[in-house]
Parts: C-alpha cells; sequence; structure tokens
C-alpha cells in the first residue's frame, strides 16, 4: 500500500509524526478518508478522533480539539490548538472537566460566552472520552 506523511502539530510542538495509509477525519462539513495523491485542499475540522490507518487493523486515534485540515498529494498536516494521541489521554482529568462543563451548563444564571465556552470544554472532554473507548 502506498502510504503519506502526517503530522499533527499544536502550539506546544508536535504531537504526531507517521506515514500512513490513510487519514480519516472530520471536517465541519462532512467526514473526509484521505489516501495518498489526494488533490490539495484544506478543511477546518471539528473536535473529534482523527483515524491514522497504517495497515491491516492498526491505526492511529488522535483527539483534535477543531483546527485545520491541510492535504497535499504526499503530505497531510494538521494544525489544532490542542490534539492528543488515544494513549496519552489523561482520563481523570477529562472525566473532571467534563464535570465542570456540565456544572456551568446547568447553573442557574449564565451569559451567552460562558455557555459557548462550557459547551466547547464539554465537546472537547466528551471527545477525549470518547477517543479512549470511555465516551
Ligand atoms: P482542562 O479543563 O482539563 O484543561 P481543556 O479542554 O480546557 O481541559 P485544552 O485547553 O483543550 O484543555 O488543552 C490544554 C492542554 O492540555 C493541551 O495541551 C491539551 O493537549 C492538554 N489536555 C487537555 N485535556 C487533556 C487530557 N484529558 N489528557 C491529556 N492532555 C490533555
Amino acid at each position: 500500500m502506498k502510504t503519506m506523511k502526517v503530522s499533527v502539530v499544536t502550539p506546544d510542538g508536535s504531537v504526531y509524526e507517521s506515514d500512513v495509509e490513510m487519514v480519516i477525519a472530520k471536517a465541519q462539513s462532512g467526514e473526509l478518508g484521505i489516501l495518498p495523491g489526494h488533490i490539495a485542499m484544506v478543511a477546518p475540522l471539528q473536535i473529534s478522533a482523527v483515524r491514522l490507518k497504517k495497515g491491516g487493523k492498526d491505526e492511529d486515534l488522535i483527539a483534535v480539539s477543531g483546527g485545520l485540515l491541510e492535504v497535499r498529494p504526499e503530505q497531510v498536516t494538521i494544525l489544532a490548538q490542542a490534539a492528543e494521541l488515544s494513549t496519552e489521554i489523561d482520563i481523570d482529568r477529562a472525566i473532571r472537566a467534563k464535570e465542570r462543563a456540565e456544572q456551568r451548563l446547568h447553573a442557574q444564571r449564565q451569559d451567552e460566552v460562558d455557555f459557548r465556552r462550557a459547551e466547547m470544554a464539554l465537546q472537547r472532554a466528551i471527545n477525549r472520552l470518547s477517543v479512549t473507548g470511555r465516551g
């Protein structure tokens, strides 16, 4: 199988670098399956899992907090504010973040900015838990 280089980069540095056979990601417009040789494109991502297929059942799973997917025929780059490999996610931390966000969303008084921020934090926590299989 042909492969392409995939890099996942955050403001803290590179999170992932590997040669993979297929990238499956959730763009704002829907799910994308990218194989080597794909035409160049850029797409904003949802808070979601990115699957990196490495042959057979072997795959890496990364939780991304949105960001941008840039595709070139032999290179895929994901730029995200935060991204974690499934094996590096702190489950207790994600559970605490989820509970905090839920408490904020259910609080009696809240302004719109707080609501949106809590909603995004909730989505990030749910996504992290889902990527570890706890979602
Ligand atoms: P928290 O409230 O727990 O900080 P958050 O969603 O607000 O969660 P982010 O702002 O998305 O956190 O991320 C801040 C940094 O912490 C990033 O580098 C991110 O990769 C890392 N991070 C956040 N949650 C986890 C987690 N559960 N496991 C590992 N790393 C995490």
